[in-house]
């Protein structure tokens, strides 16, 4: 077992060398009244500076990062992710500037959310955007609280929000989380949205159907004109999820399909690695007839100067402090601009190339319950491994043994025992050959042995963890008393 910081101490140990003091030293009693100053002596562990950088150098390498190994963590996978991008996001210019500074002080990096707006509005086809939302869940929460205000000006009050049942947790979540009533579309057997069933769930009481195309099976809802149609004619209003627009960015936009609001995960798709909670970034793009509705302020431009503008009587007010991350915004810009219109399109096509050239592979070892051409991502069955003893998680727990992040696993529901598998656009050939064969591999070890894989991980920090008490009786803190 690796030692704690507080074992590994010892008395009169120091982390810094300081040099002479040439001020006069002041006492504490000086500085700070007697009732403020801490009387027992503060228990922390005494080290030398190399004994704390090995530490937790050590500790780092246990982890499993995008710049460890293959990470193809089906929708929430980070992808194209250059590093560039956080040097120019650490420039002083950028990272120095304090959201209450004089707007004339901080010109450049409105500019910036300006044209960063500008360049997404073309992506998505939408009119205005905002980034104060700051992950994709936070988006949709902004969005459904726009359509929500959208309706109620108009003096409507509806109460429901359509979900395929093929949709990302968060989607009924924050349908729920905003006060609606979440009503589920099946999907069809192409593993697309039942067009019939949608019209049949369609009235004037429904706000919005949320949708993801392509949906989380990687596939493309080609009925999708159809479909905003149908949603359209009783006053509904359409929801893009765009957590992974790296499916079509620069081929189709959702603007184009009859989206009213879309979001993005700028922590996905647009550069800024994301784990660990943040900061990420969930900007919302609205059709014309929305913006209205937007949290304040909106960054405008008047001759050469750009200002914050807070003239939004029918706002929703705003939804995070200042302007949301700015600094993932700067990544994002950086990353825009550094591939061009050009770069997004190839970006979108090897991201779709990698999905179905992987899935054309494994489909021979693992059952593809949806046959067709594939997005960014596409979604295995591992029904037969789990007939033979080893399923879906059972997999995922081998593939670490093999240096790879797993797959997305047990879900879409729709998809039993489902593997989800997106490669992303950054991968090599070679990478993506080697992950199939250990798929292989590991399928082959089922069918002689499913007891070996059953327990696996094996070669991992720690073993096998028992997820559900994880969950159910978390131990988040530890205490000092712990080690006596
Ligand atoms: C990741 C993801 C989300 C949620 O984004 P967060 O930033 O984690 O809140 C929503 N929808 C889809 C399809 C996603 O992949």
């Amino acid at each position: 077992m690796k030692k704690l910081l507080f074992e590994m101490g010892r008395p009169g140990r120091k982390g810094y060398s300081l040099p002479q003091l040439d001020v006069p030293d002041r006492s504490v009693d000086e500085l700070l009244p007697a009732k403020m100053q801490r009387k027992a002596p503060l228990d922390m562990p005494e080290l030398s500076e190399g004994e704390v950088i090995r530490h937790y150098t050590e500790l780092s390498t246990r982890n499993h990062g995008v710049d460890s190994g293959f990470y193809p963590l089906g929708s929430c996978t980070m992808k194209y992710n250059p590093k560039v991008n956080e040097e120019v996001a650490g420039m002083p210019g950028f990272a120095l500037v304090h959201p209450l500074q004089d707007q004339s002080t901080i010109q450049g990096a409105l500019e910036l959310l300006y044209k960063t707006e500008k360049e997404l509005k073309e992506v998505t086809g939408m009119d205005r955007l905002t980034f104060q939302p700051v992950a994709g869940a936070h988006g949709e929460l902004t969005g459904l609280m726009v359509i929500q205000a959208y309706h109620r000006a108009k003096g409507e009050e509806r109460t429901k929000v359509l979900v395929p049942d093929s949709a990302h947790g968060t989607n009924p979540a924050t349908a729920t989380m905003a006060g609606y009533d979440v009503v589920q579309i099946p999907s069809n057997e192409q593993g697309l949205v039942d067009v019939k069933a949608l019209k049949e769930a369609l009235d004037e009481k429904v706000a919005a159907l949320m949708l993801t195309n392509p949906n989380t099976l990687g596939l493309f809802e080609e009925e999708i004109l159809e479909i905003s149609k149908a949603v359209h004619e009783v006053g509904g209003l359409l929801y893009y999820d765009g957590a992974n627009l790296n499916a079509i960015m620069g081929y189709a936009r959702p603007g184009d399909m009859g989206f009213d609001v879309v979001h993005l995960n700028l922590h996905k798709t647009f550069a800024t690695p994301h784990g660990s909670g943040g900061p990420g970034s969930g900007p919302i793009g609205v059709k014309e007839k929305l913006t209205p509705f937007l949290p304040v302020p909106l960054v405008e431009k008047d001759g050469a100067d750009y200002y914050l503008n807070y003239e939004l009587p029918q706002s929703i007010g705003k939804v995070h402090g200042f302007y949301g991350n700015f600094g993932v915004v700067v990544k994002a810009y950086t990353y825009l601009r550094m591939m061009g219109k050009e770069g997004l399109k190839q970006a979108s096509a090897d991201a779709v190339l990698n999905a179905n050239y992987l899935m054309e592979r494994l489909k021979k070892t693992y059952y593809l319950p949806y046959d067709r051409v594939c997005k960014h991502e596409f979604v295995l069955s591992a029904r037969e491994q789990k007939k033979k003893g080893a399923g879906a998680g059972d997999i995922a727990k081998a593939l670490l043994d093999y240096g790879y992040h797993p797959p997305t696993v047990y879900f879409p529901l729709i998809v039993e025992d489902a593997l989800m598998v997106e490669p992303t656009e950054t991968e090599g050939k070679e990478t993506l050959d080697g992950f199939a064969s250990t798929m292989e591999e590991i399928a082959e070890a089922i069918n002689k042995d499913p007891e070996k894989i059953k327990s696996a991980p094996h070669t991992t920090v720690v073993g096998r963890l028992n997820e559900v008490k994880a969950a159910r009786e978390p131990r988040l803190r530890w205490k000092r008393d712990d080690l006596k």
